[in-house]
Formats: C-alpha cells, structure tokens, sequence
C-alpha cells in the first residue's frame, strides 16, 4: 500500500477543485459550498466539517493556491468572525447536528456571525457578564444587551454567552448559545467609530428565545466554550499570515518613496519599524507552523499584543511622514456600516484612525500583558478577590 503525503493530498484535492469548478464559471457561493465539501475550508477539521484533518499550517498554502487561481476569497472577509472564530468553536463543542447545520453556510458567508461576549459592565472581565437566561420548556428567554458587536448587522447568529445561574461563582454560572438574530426580540443599534463607520453595535436582547438545541457544551459550561472563540480570537488577530514587507509597513515605505525622502533619522525609523514587522511575521509563521489542532494556548496572545502595539506605531509613523497631509481625512467623516470588519482602510489617514482600535479589541494590550505574565512566564496571578464569590453577591 502507497501512502500519499499530507502535501500530496492537500495539492490534489486544490487541483481537482479548480478542474471541476474554475473559478471564473463558476458563481463563488458554490465554489465555496464546493471547497468546503472538499475539505478545504479549514483543513484541520475533521472530514465532513470543512476540513481533511490535516496540520492548520496547510490552509495558508491552500488559500494561497486558490488565490492565485482567481478564486475569490470575500466569504473570509464578509465573515471574519465566523471563519476565525464561530467556526473553531463549533467543531470543538458541537454536537454532530450542530455542526451539520452551522459550518457549510457560515463558510460560504451565506450567514454572517457575530460575537455577543462585551457589556457594558464587562469588557475585560466578560466573565462578570450579566445578559440572562432563563430556561423555559426547550428553549431559554435571553434578556440584556451586548456591546461593541462587530459586524451585527450583516450577521444571521450571534455567539451569546449569558448568565444561567446568578447563585454560583461567576465563571461557573455562564453558558454559550447561539442565537438566531433573524426574531423581533434581537434589537441592533449601530455605533459610531472614530473613522465614522460603524463597523460594530450594540445589541438588545428583549424574551428573545434560544431553543436548547442551539446551547454550545453543557449548562454552566459556557466559560471553557468561551475560551475557545477568545483564543482563536487572538490567533486570528495577531497570527494573520503577510507577506514579507506587507501590511501596514508596506505603506510606510510607499510614502517614503512617493514623497522622495531623504533623512537620515526618518530613514533609520523605518528601518527599526521593518525590521520589527519582519520579526512579528517571522514569530507569527512560527507559532502558526507550532499550531496544532484544538484550543489555541497564550502564543496567540502573545502575537496579538506585539501586532497591535506595532500597528498603531507603523501607522503613527507613516502619517508622520506625510506631514501636515497626514491630518486630513480623505473622504469625509460619512457615517457607513461596512460589509467587512477593519478592511476599510480606503486611505492611510483611515487605517492610522482605525489602528487605535488594535490594542482594544480581542482583548486589550493591557490584558494581554496579564496573560503573557501569568501563562507564559508564570508569575504570580493577579489579586482575584470575587473569584469564589456568588456572580449575584459582587458589587457592580
Ligand atoms: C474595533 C472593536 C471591535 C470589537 N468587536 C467586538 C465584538 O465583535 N464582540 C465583542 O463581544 N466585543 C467586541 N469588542 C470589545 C472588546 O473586546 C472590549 O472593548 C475589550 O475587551 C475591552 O473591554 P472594555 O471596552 O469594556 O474596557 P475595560 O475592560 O473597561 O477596560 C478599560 C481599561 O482598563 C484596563 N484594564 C481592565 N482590566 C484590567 C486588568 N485586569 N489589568 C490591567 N488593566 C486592565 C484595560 O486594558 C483598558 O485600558 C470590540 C472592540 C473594538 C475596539
């Protein structure tokens, strides 16, 4: 018996997926529905939920093949959330129906998700959330409201986790639902961000119901399905694959040519910044080529703060460059509620603008220092006085 190498059969299924459906006849909602049943969606899932249960590090050169073929790639976008997050979710903690049901159409973005975790008295601390409920008969009544959710308005199902039992410690009492955004119980407000879009809203929960079968992992086990979407969280943030010179540094350097410059210090700046680009996407290749299956560990917290913090430098620098240009924002301020989540970089002003968010979402810098201090270098915790407290008897 010949057994074919994993790279192998990664290569012949790209290839027999591109002869059987070229990208250019064929419309992109089936070409997607077709790489998914080829296994080519997330490769590390299992066969049967998108993927051939192969090494994560193949998915890069897949895309990077279909890619080159011409096939789109706007599924990932438009659902970004869902791809990176809802959808490691599911495969860890759904039910065969539950997987069955989710992963096909969240995959070829014919359902967008969104992620309900931020209130507005738990960000950081999501886990003191306080959005409830309650179960009746075979469903739960959720009544609260959700904060900063990106992308709510394009989404069909919103990742929820809610508070099932006020009477025991905070991280115990929560379970993860997944919530049909298509009832009159789900209200959604936009919110304005400093690039005047509003990429992300509030949401309304008011007795909207939520059938058992839709709950992630057991009741009161929400915590540990939520850790799930917060790590892949950070590895879909911080571990993004870019080519070498690509991203934000790829613009710093454009204006210094465009603009012809020739300092010696702006010259030595740049160069610490590429420099520094160059070791986050080499640490990120790295970690990413380490990436087993299952539940990501702190290494993707770790990428998340240095990409975010790096970010926000590279882009402060490139409008720096541009001079008094730099403090004009193209376009206006008009208020717009993008498709895609942080791709509206349709101007270097905007992406410095929207850059500031970087450091906040997915979790701040701040918090990631905790995690990279507690998990990776394992220094002595943070003082956690309501830890073994009853969620209903500490102070808010
Ligand atoms: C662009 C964007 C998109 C987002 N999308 C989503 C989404 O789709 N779904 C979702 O659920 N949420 C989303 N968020 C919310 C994001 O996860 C929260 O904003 C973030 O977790 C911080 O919570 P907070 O805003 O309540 O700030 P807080 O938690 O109130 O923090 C305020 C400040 O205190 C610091 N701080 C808090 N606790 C500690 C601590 N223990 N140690 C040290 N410093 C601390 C923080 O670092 C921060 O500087 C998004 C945010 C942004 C900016």
């Amino acid at each position: 018996m010949t057994t074919i190498s994993a790279e192998t059969r990664v290569d012949e299924a790209v290839d027999r997926l591109l002869s059987d459906f070229p990208p250019d006849r064929t419309p992109d909602v089936e070409f997607w529905g077709e790489q998914f049943d080829a296994g080519l969606a997330w490769v590390h899932f299992p066969e049967g939920d998108g993927g051939l249960g192969l090494a994560p590090s193949f998915q890069r050169r897949i895309n990077s093949r279909l890619r080159e073929a011409g096939a789109s790639q706007d599924n990932i976008s438009r659902n970004v959330i869902g791809y990176g997050m809802g959808a490691p979710t599911v495969a860890t903690h759904g039910t065969e129906e539950q997987r069955q049901r989710w992963l096909r159409p969240l995959f070829t973005a014919e359902e967008i998700w969104c992620q309900g975790f931020s209130e507005p008295g738990a960000g950081s601390d999501v886990a003191g959330l306080a959005t409830r409920a309650v179960r009746d008969g075979d469903e739960w009544v959720v009544n609260g409201q959700k904060v900063w959710t990106t992308l709510a308005h394009t989404s069909r199902w919103v990742m929820l986790v809610a508070r099932t039992d006020p009477d025991v410690p905070k991280h115990r009492g929560i379970t993860y639902f997944i919530v049909d955004m298509d009832q009159p119980g789900v209200e959604v407000r936009p919110l304005r961000q400093i690039t005047g879009e509003a990429e992300f809203n509030e949401i309304y929960f008011t007795d909207a119901r939520v059938p058992d079968a839709y709950r992630l992992g057991d009741v009161g086990d929400g915590w540990r399905v939520a850790l799930t979407t917060l790590m892949n969280e950070r590895v879909a943030i911080g571990l993004t694959a870019l080519p070498r010179g690509g991203g934000a540094i790829a613009e710093a350097i454009e204006v210094w040519h465009e603009r012809q410059l020739d300092d010696d210090y702006l010259r030595d700046e740049l160069m610490k910044l590429w420099v520094e680009a160059e070791v986050a996407r080499l640490t990120g290749s790295r970690a990413n080529e380490l990436l087993q299956k299952g539940t990501p560990g702190p290494e993707g917290s770790t990428s998340k703060l240095h990409w975010a913090e790096l970010n926000k430098k590279i882009t402060n620098f490139t409008v720096d460059l541009m001079g008094a240009e730099g403090m004009l924002l193209p376009g206006g301020y008009p208020f717009v509620r993008p498709e895609a989540a942080g791709l509206g970089r349709v101007s270097r002003q905007r992406g410095f603008l929207r850059a500031r968010a970087n450091s906040i979402e997915g979790g701040t810098s701040e918090i990631m220092k905790n995690i990279l201090g507690e998990r990776v270098l394992g220094l002595p915790g943070e003082p956690r006085v309501d830890k073994d407290l009853p969620w209903r008897e500490i102070p808010r």
